[in-house]
């Protein structure tokens, strides 16, 4: 960004109402974490599903869990302690301040699974991830709409890509998995996105009469319009 164009953010900052956080994979890159991007990112970080030849449309895919459950906790079991581990960096604290500062109430609508919002002590009730979280779990089968917080510990073993512990359902003793939607996924239950995704609607509701974002799997994209749209209604002159 150019000064003129920080400059401008810090105008919209300070003239805004309200401060709606959008963010991706980019955002957990300076606290340390992986974003995916591209098969060589991918396989950066993981070099044994380079090994064998997957990548992460393929790993991030529900069939493992139903057809070998430790190789698919294996990469969400490895997330999950790692997300787990991870600190988010100053960007999250900044944020804050800037809802202080200005008294800006705040809604976080985020792509992001690893939990680093809620971490970094944002209000829980002001945060929508778009695909789920990673935190929390659900049945795989799934027998029934239960969502449940994530407790277990998953060690992986690195060598195999392997978990070492599979989370199970307490409902019907079937393997659980994590309430993220993946690729290809037609069982990931969205009640608490959905819940989440409510709350955000009614915080817009309160404050503009901007049109909504498309409700919703695939969301994301209207997110991001959004995220413009809103600069755009609030930027004078335009
Ligand atoms: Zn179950």
């Amino acid at each position: 960004m150019t000064t003129p164009d920080i400059q401008q953010a810090a105008t919209l900052i300070e003239q805004a109402e309200a401060l709606a956080i959008t963010c991706g994979a980019g955002m957990g890159v300076d606290s340390g974490l992986p974003d995916f991007r591209g098969d060589n990112g991918f396989w950066q970080a993981y070099p044994m599903y380079k090994h064998l030849g997957i990548n992460f449309y393929d790993a991030a895919n529900p069939s493992h869990f139903a057809d070998d459950p430790a190789f698919g906790w294996g990469f969400y079991g490895h997330r999950t302690n790692l997300y787990r581990s991870t600190t988010p960096h100053s960007g999250f604290n900044i944020l804050k301040k800037w809802s202080q500062r200005f008294n800006l109430d705040s809604f976080v609508v985020t792509s992001n699974v690893d939990g680093q919002f809620q971490k970094a002590e944002f209000d829980t009730q002001k945060i929508l991830e778009v695909h789920g979280s990673i935190h929390h779990l659900q049945c795989l089968r799934p027998c029934c709409q239960t969502i449940w917080n994530n407790k277990e510990e998953t060690p992986v073993n690195l060598e195999t890509m392997r978990a070492q512990h599979l989370p199970m359902c307490p409902y019907c003793q079937g393997v659980a998995r994590p309430n993220i939607l993946m690729f290809g996924d037609f069982s990931w239950i969205s009640a608490r996105s959905d819940a989440q995704e409510q709350r955000f609607h009614d915080f817009l509701d309160q404050r503009s009469t901007y049109q909504h974002p498309p409700r919703g799997n695939g969301g994301i994209n209207g997110y991001r319009s959004t995220s413009l749209g809103l600069i755009c209604q609030y930027t004078p002159g335009e």
